[in-house]
C-alpha cells in the first residue's frame, strides 16, 4: 500500500501553468494561502517498477490458458476464484431508484457462465458480434463477461444514442446479437431492425411477458435455465474481443479493433495509473457504452479483483457525494464534465459529506482545467489527477501518477512501457521529431503496447493513414515541458468532444441533411464551461423555405430523435451558404475561427478565393 505524504506548500502565491480557453497553454499567477497543499507527489509508490517495467514482464502477470491463449474473462474472473476472494464483492450495483446488490466474483462467473451457455446455445460462434446497448445493470457486466468467455466480440453502444448511431454501428460491425432492455429496444431499435439485416437475437434484460416485444428472447427465462459452466474459449492474444467505434471527421464511424491480450495494459495501467490494490474500493464513473467505461469500468477493477460501485443513475450531484462517501469509494476515476457539474453545484454541498476513505482521484476524457485540479485539493483534499489515452490506445498512456508532482493542466507523463514523442508530418509521409521543449506538434506513441488497436473493421486504408513508419500518430496536438511533462493544445482535426464523448461532425450533419428543407450543413463544436464543448450546426436552406425559430426547433427535434441527446447539436444557426474548400469540402476550421473571432488562418484552399 502507499504511505501517504501530503506536504504543504510554504509559499502564499505561486506560478502554475494552466490551460485558456481557446486551448493555448498559458502562466497564470495562482493565489494560494499558506494551508494549501502544493502539488507535490500525494505519496509514494510502493511498488515502483517503473525502471525494470517491460510489456514482457507484465505479460507474466497474466494467467493465461493451455496452448498459449488468453482470454479477458479468465484474466477478470478465474484467476480470483481458487481463493477466498472468490467471495469478494466485484460489484456493488446502486440501482437508480434505491437499492443495493453486491455481486461476489463467484457468482459474477456464474453469470457469465450462464450467458455464455445462452449465446452458444442461440448459434452464436466465435468472432460473431453481439452489441451492447444497455443501462449500468448487473446483466450487461455478465453479458460482457460471457461473451468474451465465449470467444464472441463485444461491440458497446451509448444507451444515449438514437436508432440511427445505434443502426449504422451494428450494420459496420455485422452484429448477430443485441443485449438490451425492453423500453430501449423500444425506443430505439425497433423501428430500425428491419435495416439491420445480420441482427438475428434480441436478448431482453427485463422483458415484461405481457407486452414482450416481436422475435425478441426473454434473457432471464434463458439464464435460468442455462448451466453456470462453461469452459472459457482459449482464444488468441491477438484474436478480436471487442469492437469500440469511435468518430472521424468524414465518413462513418470507425470500428476500432481490440484484442485479448489488451488486458495486459489494462492490468499495467490499474496498477501504474490507478494505483489499485485489492482493499480497494473503485468507482468509475464512465458508462460502459464509451471505452473508458469497458476498460476501466468492467475489466481493470476485476483484474486487479477490488470492489467496483456500478451506479445505474445519471449524474446528479448530491448522489455522487453520497456515494463517495456511503460506499467508502477509495479510488475514483471520473471525467472533467462531471468535475465541471460537481464545481457547479458549489463547494458548500460537498461540505454536507465527508469522504476519509478517498485516497486517489483521476480524470480523462477531455482537458482537465487547473481550476478542477485544485477544486479536487479543496473538497476531497487531494488534488485530481488527469490522465489521457483514446479509443485506439485502448488503455491509459499518458498520466499524472500517485507519486508524481502535479502541473495543473499538464496530462502527465507516458506511462511505463509508452513511448510517446512529438512530431510533424512532412509531405513524403515521413514525420521530423519535435525534440525542443515548448513546441507544438502531433503526439505519436511508438507501436508495441499490448492494447493497441489493430485495424479499423474493413478499412486498411484509414488504418494505415494512422501510422507513419513504428508510430501512432493520435491526431492530437501537445507539447512536452522542460521536465517532461505533456500539455494537451487540441485536436488536429474537426471531431468534436462533447461531455467527454468524441462525436463526428459528419455524422449529424448527414441526419440535418434528411430534413427536405436543408440544403448544406456544417457542423463544429463550441467551448462550453461544462460540457468542453457544445455541438453547433450551420444550416443553409432551400429557396422554398424560411428560417425562423419554427424551423430551428424542428431540426433540433429530429436531430435528436435520429441521433439522440448525446450526439444531437444543441444550437443551430441559419446561413446564406458554408465556407467550402475547392474540392467541395466544408471548411469547418473556418466555421469555428468566425464564430469565436479568432485568425481565420490559411484561406488559398477556399472556394471562390483566387
Ligand atoms: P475517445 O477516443 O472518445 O476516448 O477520445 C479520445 C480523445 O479525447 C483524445 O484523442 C483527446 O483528444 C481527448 N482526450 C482524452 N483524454 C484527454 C485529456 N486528459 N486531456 C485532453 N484531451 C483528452
Amino acid at each position: 500500500m502507499v504511505t501517504f505524504n501530503l506536504q504543504i506548500a510554504p509559499e502564499p502565491t505561486m506560478t502554475v501553468e494552466a490551460f485558456t480557453a481557446n486551448g493555448r497553454p498559458t502562466l497564470i499567477r495562482k493565489q494560494r494561502t499558506g494551508s494549501d497543499i502544493k502539488l507535490h507527489p500525494q505519496a509514494s509508490l510502493d511498488d515502483d517498477e517503473s525502471e525494470s517495467f517491460s510489456w514482457e514482464l507484465a505479460r507474466q502477470s497474466m494467467v493465461g490458458m493451455s496452448g498459449g491463449g488468453l482470454n479477458i474473462c479468465v484474466e477478470a474472473l478465474d484467476r480470483h476464484l481458487g481463493s477466498s476472494r472468490a467471495e469478494h464483492v466485484a460489484i456493488r450495483w446502486l440501482a437508480a431508484h434505491g437499492g443495493l446488490e453486491e455481486i461476489s466474483f463467484r457468482l459474477l462467473a456464474e453469470r457469465a457462465n450462464r450467458f455464455a451457455n445462452v449465446l452458444q446455445g442461440l448459434g452464436l460462434k466465435r468472432g460473431d458480434r453481439l452489441f451492447l446497448l444497455a443501462p449500468r445493470v448487473p446483466d450487461l457486466y455478465a453479458g460482457v463477461l460471457g461473451a468474451l468467455r465465449a470467444g464472441i466480440v463485444v461491440a458497446p453502444m451509448f444507451s444515449a444514442f438514437g436508432p440511427e448511431p445505434i443502426a449504422t454501428r451494428m450494420n459496420l460491425g455485422s452484429g448477430v446479437a443485441l443485449l438490451t432492455t425492453q423500453a430501449l429496444y423500444r425506443r430505439k431499435v425497433e423501428a430500425v431492425r428491419l435495416k439491420i439485416p445480420s441482427l438475428h437475437h434480441v436478448l431482453l434484460i427485463d422483458a415484461d411477458p405481457l407486452d414482450f416485444p416481436q422475435a425478441c428472447i426473454d434473457l432471464n427465462a434463458m439464464m435460468k435455465m442455462a448451466s453456470d459452466r462453461f469452459d472459457a474459449v482459449a482464444t488468441r492474444p491477438d484474436e478480436m474481443a471487442l469492437l469500440h467505434f469511435t468518430s472521424g471527421t468524414t465518413g462513418r464511424p470507425k470500428g476500432a479493433i481490440h484484442v485479448h491480450e489488451a488486458v495486459i495494459t489494462h492490468y499495467a495501467t490499474g496498477k501504474h495509473a490507478l494505483d489499485l490494490h485489492e482493499d480497494d474500493v473503485f468507482w468509475c464513473t464512465a458508462d460502459p457504452g464509451w471505452v473508458t467505461g469497458m476498460s476501466y469500468g468492467v475489466i481493470t477493477p476485476l483484474l486487479h479483483g477490488v470492489t467496483m460501485v456500478v451506479d445505474e443513475a445519471e449524474f446528479d450531484a448530491e448522489r455522487w457525494y453520497q456515494t463517495l462517501q456511503d460506499q467508502q469509494v477509495s479510488v475514483w476515476y471520473t471525467a472533467p464534465t462531471a468535475i465541471r457539474m460537481l464545481m457547479k453545484a458549489g463547494a458548500e454541498l460537498a461540505r454536507n459529506f465527508s469522504f476519509p476513505k478517498l485516497r486517489f482521484i483521476a480524470s480523462v476524457g477531455e482537458p482537465l482545467n487547473p481550476e478542477a485540479v485544485w477544486w479536487g485539493q479543496e473538497v476531497f483534499g487531494m488534488p485530481i489527477h488527469d490522465n489521457w489515452w483514446q479509443t485506439e490506445t485502448g488503455g491509459i498512456m499518458i498520466a499524472n501518477t500517485l507519486d508524481m508532482d502535479i502541473k495543473p493542466g499538464s496530462m502527465g507523463k507516458p506511462l511505463p512501457g509508452v513511448e510517446a514523442c512529438i512530431v510533424e508530418r512532412l509531405d513524403d509521409g515521413g514525420l521530423r521529431l519535435i525534440e525542443q521543449a515548448g513546441i507544438e506538434g502531433e503526439l505519436a506513441l511508438k507501436r508495441g503496447w499490448p492494447s493497441m488497436f489493430r485495424g479499423y473493421l474493413n478499412e486498411d486504408e484509414r488504418y494505415k493513414k494512422c501510422f507513419s513508419g513504428d508510430q501512432y500518430l493520435t491526431g492530437d496536438l501537445v507539447r512536452r515541458d522542460e521536465d517532461g511533462y505533456f500539455w494537451f493544445i487540441g485536436r488536429s482535426d474537426d471531431v468534436i468532444k462533447s461531455a467527454g464523448h468524441l462525436i463526428g461532425p459528419f455524422e449529424v450533419e448527414s441526419a440535418l441533411m434528411e430534413h427536405p428543407a436543408v440544403v448544406e450543413v456544417g457542423v463544429i463544436g463550441l467551448p462550453d464551461p461544462v460540457l468542453g464543448e457544445r455541438v453547433k450546426a450551420f444550416v443553409s436552406l432551400r429557396t422554398a423555405y424560411v428560417e425562423g425559430d419554427a424551423l430551428r426547433h424542428e431540426l433540433l427535434a429530429l436531430a435528436r430523435t435520429k441521433l439522440g441527446p448525446a450526439v444531437a447539436p444543441r444550437e443551430i444557426a441559419f446561413v446564406a451558404n458554408l465556407p467550402r474548400t475547392r474540392s467541395g469540402k466544408i471548411m469547418r476550421r473556418l466555421l469555428r475561427a468566425r464564430e469565436l473571432g479568432l485568425p481565420e488562418g490559411d484561406l488559398s484552399t477556399l472556394e471562390g478565393n483566387s
